[in-house]
Protein backbone atom coordinates (compact mmCIF):
# COMPACT_ATOMS: atom_id res chain seq x y z
CA UNK A 1 0.00 0.00 0.00
CA UNK A 2 1.30 3.61 -0.86
CA UNK A 3 2.54 5.87 1.69
CA UNK A 4 3.48 9.11 1.74
CA UNK A 5 4.84 11.52 4.60
CA UNK A 6 2.59 14.30 6.55
CA UNK A 7 4.31 16.43 8.43
CA UNK A 8 2.54 18.02 11.98
CA UNK A 9 3.12 21.71 11.90
CA UNK A 10 2.94 22.29 15.73
CA UNK A 11 5.41 20.01 15.81
CA UNK A 12 7.81 20.68 13.67
CA UNK A 13 11.03 23.19 14.69
CA UNK A 14 11.84 24.24 10.61
CA UNK A 15 14.54 23.79 8.39
CA UNK A 16 16.29 20.69 9.66
CA UNK A 17 16.80 17.31 8.83
CA UNK A 18 14.41 16.05 6.83
CA UNK A 19 15.07 18.65 4.31
CA UNK A 20 18.85 17.31 3.83
CA UNK A 21 17.69 13.13 3.66
CA UNK A 22 14.33 13.63 1.20
CA UNK A 23 15.71 12.36 -2.17
CA UNK A 24 12.49 14.22 -3.97
CA UNK A 25 12.95 17.39 -2.65
CA UNK A 26 9.25 16.79 -1.19
CA UNK A 27 9.50 17.91 2.15
CA UNK A 28 11.19 21.80 0.85
CA UNK A 29 8.11 23.58 0.52
CA UNK A 30 7.13 27.10 1.30
CA UNK A 31 4.26 26.64 2.75
CA UNK A 32 6.13 23.61 4.71
CA UNK A 33 3.06 20.91 3.74
CA UNK A 34 5.07 18.02 2.11
CA UNK A 35 4.68 18.06 -1.57
CA UNK A 36 2.43 14.12 -1.56
CA UNK A 37 2.73 14.52 -5.71
CA UNK A 38 6.64 14.56 -5.15
CA UNK A 39 6.66 12.21 -1.99
CA UNK A 40 7.91 8.55 -2.94
CA UNK A 41 7.08 7.61 0.83
CA UNK A 42 10.50 5.87 1.53
CA UNK A 43 9.76 7.21 5.51
CA UNK A 44 13.45 8.80 5.78
CA UNK A 45 12.21 12.22 6.81
CA UNK A 46 10.22 10.15 9.59
CA UNK A 47 13.33 8.43 10.61
CA UNK A 48 15.21 11.57 10.79
CA UNK A 49 13.27 14.09 11.93
CA UNK A 50 14.20 14.51 15.61
CA UNK A 51 10.81 16.22 16.96
CA UNK A 52 8.47 12.97 15.44
CA UNK A 53 6.87 15.58 13.56
CA UNK A 54 6.05 13.40 10.45
CA UNK A 55 4.16 10.51 10.04
CA UNK A 56 3.43 8.31 7.44
CA UNK A 57 -0.01 7.81 6.38
CA UNK A 58 -1.95 5.53 3.94
CA UNK A 59 -1.75 7.41 0.39
CA UNK A 60 -5.53 6.13 -0.02
CA UNK A 61 -7.82 5.12 2.76
CA UNK A 62 -9.23 1.47 2.18
CA UNK A 63 -13.45 1.82 2.28
CA UNK A 64 -14.91 1.50 5.62
CA UNK A 65 -17.28 -1.29 6.89
CA UNK A 66 -20.30 -1.53 5.13
CA UNK A 67 -23.59 -0.46 7.55
CA UNK A 68 -26.78 -1.16 7.32
CA UNK A 69 -28.81 1.97 6.00
CA UNK A 70 -30.96 1.80 9.11
CA UNK A 71 -28.40 1.67 11.75
CA UNK A 72 -27.00 4.86 10.13
CA UNK A 73 -30.41 6.49 10.61
CA UNK A 74 -30.82 5.45 14.13
CA UNK A 75 -27.20 6.71 14.84
CA UNK A 76 -28.00 9.94 13.12
CA UNK A 77 -31.59 10.25 15.13
CA UNK A 78 -29.49 8.73 18.54
CA UNK A 79 -26.68 11.32 18.03
CA UNK A 80 -29.08 14.50 17.03
CA UNK A 81 -30.55 13.81 20.40
CA UNK A 82 -27.75 14.15 22.41
CA UNK A 83 -26.50 17.25 20.41
CA UNK A 84 -29.27 18.96 21.80
CA UNK A 85 -28.71 17.52 24.96
CA UNK A 86 -24.91 19.03 24.68
CA UNK A 87 -26.73 22.50 23.57
CA UNK A 88 -29.26 22.89 26.50
CA UNK A 89 -26.53 21.96 29.37
CA UNK A 90 -24.30 24.55 27.79
CA UNK A 91 -26.99 27.15 28.07
CA UNK A 92 -28.00 26.28 31.49
CA UNK A 93 -23.96 26.42 32.06
CA UNK A 94 -23.78 29.52 30.82
CA UNK A 95 -26.99 31.04 32.24
CA UNK A 96 -27.01 29.78 36.48
CA UNK A 97 -25.25 31.32 38.77
CA UNK A 98 -24.82 28.13 41.02
CA UNK A 99 -21.34 26.67 40.84
CA UNK A 100 -22.10 23.09 41.43
CA UNK A 101 -25.16 23.07 38.57
CA UNK A 102 -22.47 25.15 36.12
CA UNK A 103 -20.27 21.66 36.70
CA UNK A 104 -22.73 19.15 36.67
CA UNK A 105 -24.17 20.71 33.15
CA UNK A 106 -20.74 21.09 31.53
CA UNK A 107 -20.39 17.60 32.30
CA UNK A 108 -23.37 16.19 30.77
CA UNK A 109 -22.41 18.43 27.87
CA UNK A 110 -19.40 16.75 27.70
CA UNK A 111 -20.29 13.49 28.09
CA UNK A 112 -22.98 14.35 25.27
CA UNK A 113 -20.47 15.20 22.92
CA UNK A 114 -18.51 12.22 23.30
CA UNK A 115 -20.99 10.13 23.08
CA UNK A 116 -22.58 11.26 19.82
CA UNK A 117 -19.01 11.16 18.60
CA UNK A 118 -19.05 7.63 19.77
CA UNK A 119 -22.35 6.97 18.18
CA UNK A 120 -21.13 8.60 14.67
CA UNK A 121 -18.18 6.70 14.32
CA UNK A 122 -20.08 3.28 14.73
CA UNK A 123 -22.68 4.81 12.24
CA UNK A 124 -19.83 5.19 9.87
CA UNK A 125 -19.83 9.23 9.49
CA UNK A 126 -16.60 10.01 10.99
CA UNK A 127 -14.90 9.17 7.53
CA UNK A 128 -15.75 12.07 4.85
CA UNK A 129 -14.90 9.60 2.12
CA UNK A 130 -17.76 7.21 3.40
CA UNK A 131 -21.46 7.23 1.14
CA UNK A 132 -23.18 7.52 4.29
CA UNK A 133 -21.19 11.14 5.02
CA UNK A 134 -21.24 12.33 1.23
CA UNK A 135 -24.87 10.90 1.14
CA UNK A 136 -25.90 13.00 4.39
CA UNK A 137 -22.83 16.53 3.31
CA UNK A 138 -25.25 16.57 0.26
CA UNK A 139 -28.27 16.77 2.14
CA UNK A 140 -27.99 18.80 4.31
CA UNK A 141 -26.49 21.28 1.07
CA UNK A 142 -29.32 20.95 -0.46
CA UNK A 143 -31.20 22.16 2.85
CA UNK A 144 -28.53 23.81 5.21
CA UNK A 145 -29.72 24.27 8.99
CA UNK A 146 -28.47 27.78 10.37
CA UNK A 147 -24.85 28.27 10.51
CA UNK A 148 -23.96 25.52 8.25
CA UNK A 149 -20.98 25.89 6.26
CA UNK A 150 -21.94 25.33 3.06
CA UNK A 151 -19.08 26.36 0.99
CA UNK A 152 -16.59 24.26 3.05
CA UNK A 153 -19.13 21.32 2.78
CA UNK A 154 -18.77 21.18 -1.08
CA UNK A 155 -15.45 21.95 -0.89
CA UNK A 156 -14.73 18.69 1.37
CA UNK A 157 -17.09 17.13 -1.26
CA UNK A 158 -14.99 18.11 -4.23
CA UNK A 159 -11.43 17.60 -2.59
CA UNK A 160 -12.21 13.80 -1.24
CA UNK A 161 -14.27 11.64 -3.34
CA UNK A 162 -16.52 8.77 -2.52
CA UNK A 163 -14.67 5.61 -1.90
CA UNK A 164 -17.64 3.06 -1.24
CA UNK A 165 -20.05 3.61 -3.45
CA UNK A 166 -19.98 0.36 -5.41
CA UNK A 167 -19.67 0.57 -9.70
CA UNK A 168 -20.20 4.38 -9.33
CA UNK A 169 -17.82 7.27 -9.97
CA UNK A 170 -18.26 10.81 -8.81
CA UNK A 171 -17.59 13.88 -11.18
CA UNK A 172 -16.95 17.42 -10.15
CA UNK A 173 -18.99 20.80 -11.92
CA UNK A 174 -19.29 24.26 -11.00
CA UNK A 175 -22.73 25.83 -12.43
CA UNK A 176 -21.53 28.63 -14.88
CA UNK A 177 -24.46 30.07 -13.72
CA UNK A 178 -24.72 30.15 -10.15
CA UNK A 179 -21.42 29.38 -9.35
CA UNK A 180 -21.84 26.51 -6.95
CA UNK A 181 -19.47 23.25 -7.00
CA UNK A 182 -20.82 20.10 -7.01
CA UNK A 183 -20.22 16.14 -7.03
CA UNK A 184 -22.57 14.35 -9.12
CA UNK A 185 -22.61 10.18 -9.37
CA UNK A 186 -21.64 8.57 -12.69
CA UNK A 187 -25.25 8.05 -13.96
CA UNK A 188 -26.38 10.56 -12.28
CA UNK A 189 -28.57 13.57 -14.20
CA UNK A 190 -26.43 16.09 -14.86
CA UNK A 191 -27.81 19.27 -13.36
CA UNK A 192 -27.08 21.71 -11.02
CA UNK A 193 -28.80 20.70 -7.69
CA UNK A 194 -28.48 24.47 -6.78
CA UNK A 195 -30.35 26.48 -9.24
CA UNK A 196 -31.74 23.88 -12.00
CA UNK A 197 -29.48 25.03 -14.66
CA UNK A 198 -29.21 22.16 -17.61
CA UNK A 199 -26.16 20.04 -18.26
CA UNK A 200 -24.56 22.39 -21.09
CA UNK A 201 -24.12 25.31 -18.24
CA UNK A 202 -21.98 22.76 -16.17
CA UNK A 203 -18.70 22.86 -16.21
CA UNK A 204 -16.65 19.28 -15.29
CA UNK A 205 -13.66 20.30 -12.90
S1 LIG B 1 8.88 9.87 2.71
FE1 LIG B 1 10.81 10.08 1.53
S2 LIG B 1 10.20 11.13 -0.37
FE2 LIG B 1 8.52 11.39 1.08
S3 LIG B 1 8.92 13.36 2.00
FE3 LIG B 1 9.84 11.79 3.35
S4 LIG B 1 11.97 11.62 2.66
FE4 LIG B 1 10.86 12.71 1.06
S1 LIG C 1 13.08 17.17 10.51
FE1 LIG C 1 11.15 17.35 11.64
S2 LIG C 1 11.39 19.21 12.87
FE2 LIG C 1 12.99 19.26 11.28
S3 LIG C 1 12.08 20.48 9.58
FE3 LIG C 1 11.68 18.31 9.20
S4 LIG C 1 9.65 17.96 10.10
FE4 LIG C 1 10.42 19.84 10.97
Amino acid sequence: MKRIAVRNLRLCTKDCLCLYVCPTGATDTEDSIIDASRCIGCGSCADACPSSAISMVVAEYPPQQRKDKDVCDAVLDAADCRSRLEAMAKKIAAETEEDGLRRLMKAIAMSSRLSSEDLLREGGYMLPQSSVSQDLIHSLIADPPEGFPTAEARELLRRIPCNDREGKKEESYRCSVCFSEFTLDDGEEAACPMCHAPKEKLERL
